[in-house]
């Protein structure tokens, strides 16, 4: 395997299904549908940071940290994840969010307490900053900390992707499937970057195609390509990225990150319905609204066939419980 020669823990519960959404394909008239069950690797709920992480805190235990700093936004599947990989494997964990403690500790931040992470709030300070601070606190307490970047997106948590696509591939010639196209969630640029290195390393030719969450396109192609050049260097590889080749639509930001609207409501309404499988307010249920318009606008042939890569997140269903209710029956 390309990533065999870098620090790795088993974190995730893997590889994660990959399933055929026929009643979903039914209720859109095609293309045919397929999702990748990344919302199942475990670590207190799932999601895409489980395979990140098996890099990320190798990498930290490598290094000798006894305490795991990351940061993110209030419902943070990835502080969550990173909090119940701390647990696993006896860290001490802090998790710096964005902006000032709600009224109610819900959802992933719920989670982030019941897993014994120290969690901090930003408040108007940039988290990065906050971060920075917390880290030099801890050192001059004497602890070894380890930050992890937001969305554990650099060069050493993307290798998780590289290792899916790997995954990923092997499952395509055992159930003897062509796929044309792989959608999915993308914001801080790791899990794009990890798949698009992954797919030009084995020759995957499905076209690895973001819905944008929280940046437009251009942001998109040189995050991902930058993340991509640090990704190729660690796993020593002789290929180059550019931000050109990296694909992604940025027609479906709504009000911003994190603000839920219509068009993510019905697609969590539809594929809970239709297949029994949650969406999240934040990622998932923005890029499968994406992918849903993009299929009735005609983007996609009717003959062709899609994964769509279920990134995780439902645990921060439970923070939107009142605005998912709205306008529906009791
Ligand atoms: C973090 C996250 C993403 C985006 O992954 P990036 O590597 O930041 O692009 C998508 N879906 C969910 C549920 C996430 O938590």
């Amino acid at each position: 395997m390309l990533t065999d020669h870098l620090p790795r823990i088993a974190l995730a519960h893997l590889p994660t299904p990959l399933e055929e959404l026929p009643r979903l394909t039914k209720a859109l008239g095609g293309p045919r549908l397929y999702i990748k069950r990344d919302d199942q690797t475990g670590l207190a709920g799932g999601g895409n940071k489980a395979r990140k992480l098996e890099f990320s805190v190798a990498e930290a235990l490598h290094q000798g940290a006894d305490t795991l700093i990351t940061l993110g936004g209030v419902q943070s599947n990835h502080c969550r994840q990173t909090a119940a990989a701390a647990a696993r494997c006896g860290l001490r964990c802090i998790v710096v969010l964005r902006g000032h403690a709600p009224a109610t500790s819900n959802g992933n931040l719920l989670l982030d307490y019941l897993l014994g992470a120290q969690v901090v709030f930003s408040g108007d300070r940039t988290r990065e900053a906050v971060a920075e601070d917390v880290a030099k606190e801890q050192r001059a307490a004497g602890h070894r900390p380890h930050v992890i970047p937001v969305g554990a997106s650099n060069e050493i948590g993307a290798v998780g992707f590289v290792a899916a696509i790997e995954e990923m591939d092997r499952q395509l010639k055992e159930q003897r499937l062509n796929v044309d196209h792989v959608v999915f969630a993308s914001s801080s640029y790791g899990t794009q970057a990890g798949l698009c290195v992954g797919a030009k390393a084995v020759g995957f030719t499905p076209r690895i195609a973001a819905i944008a969450i929280d940046s437009s396109r251009a942001e998109l192609q040189k995050g991902v390509a930058e993340i991509s050049v640090a990704t190729i260097r660690r796993l020593g590889l002789k290929l180059n990225a550019t931000p050109d080749e990296v694909v992604a639509y940025d027609g479906y930001l709504g009000a911003g990150y994190a603000i839920m609207g219509e068009p993510e409501k019905e697609a969590i309404s539809l594929v809970a319905r239709t297949e029994g499988i949650l969406l999240d307010p934040v990622y998932t249920g923005r890029a499968m609204a994406g992918m849903i318009d993009l299929i009735r606008k005609g983007e996609f042939d009717k003959d062709e066939t899609i994964v769509f890569w279920h990134t995780g997140g439902s645990a921060a269903l439970f923070a939107y419980a009142d605005q998912l209710l709205e306008g529906e029956t009791r």
